[in-house]
């Protein structure tokens, strides 16, 4: 499988080398990197096409380099897991607030984590198509176009952003702040609640093709686009 190079960043040399191991064995070509200054080095000289952190670095935190990572256009499309001791629900939003993909609590087994890397790679493939399927859903990138079953959904310019960011990034959950940041940018100053208008409306035009049930509110934290739909 061609999956380009991934960039393992954490401290503990026995954890780097164990994951190293493990993933060389699985297939994976990777690099090391011992702390977030290096670890920058190696994304720019080397352009790992996934990267997982640590979140305790010695010199920045994981979740911040997530952060810069995410920010920054040369390394947004960069896939990063988390790998974390924390184990607090709390601390898994933050995470995936921050740009995270996914999220791996230590102690892990290599299989688990091979399969989440395999997820995710799997995902990132499937938002750069011009095609995007879920379930009953189609949207075609190119020509702007949403069908169910071959009839047109029509969706208003956000509502067709909103849904095609949570199709692509499916079975994630995204905080309302998390979604300005990514549907509407990082720079445009609008409220949180306008998030829940859009996701009414984009419900509403779902509804009448009766896969409204794909949209799923996540109490707490946000809103997800379940591929499953329950
Ligand atoms: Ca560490």
């Amino acid at each position: 499988m061609a999956t380009g190079k991934i960039l393992i960043v954490e401290d503990e040399k026995p954890i780097r080398e164990m994951i190293a191991f493990h993933l060389t064995r699985a297939g994976f070509d990777t690099i090391e990197a011992e702390d977030c200054r290096e670890a920058r080095r190696l994304l720019a000289d080397e352009r790992p096409s996934m990267a997982l952190i640590d979140w305790m670095l010695p010199d920045m935190s994981g979740l911040e380099l997530t952060r810069m990572m995410k920010r920054d256009n040369e390394f947004e499309d960069v896939a990063v897991i988390m790998l974390t001791a924390r184990a607090e629900e709390q601390d898994k939003v933050v995470g995936l607030e921050g740009g995270a993909d996914d999220y791996i609590t230590k102690p892990f087994s290599p299989r688990e984590l091979v399969a989440r890397i395999n997820a995710v790679l799997r995902r990132s493939k499937f938002a750069g198509g011009d095609t995007t399927e879920v379930g009953e859903i189609t949207i075609d990138s190119a020509a702007h176009r949403v069908t169910v079953g071959g009839r047109e959904v029509h969706l208003g310019p956000t509502e067709y952003r909103l849904l095609k960011y949570l199709m692509t990034h499916a079975d994630r959950v995204y905080s309302r702040n998390q979604l300005l940041d990514r549907v509407w940018g990082a720079n445009v100053y609008v409220e949180e609640r306008t998030v829940d208008v859009h996701v009414r409306r984009l419900r509403k035009a779902l509804t009448e093709f009766g896969v409204q049930h794909h949209i799923q509110t996540v109490r707490g934290a946000g809103y997800r686009f379940s591929a499953h739909g329950h």
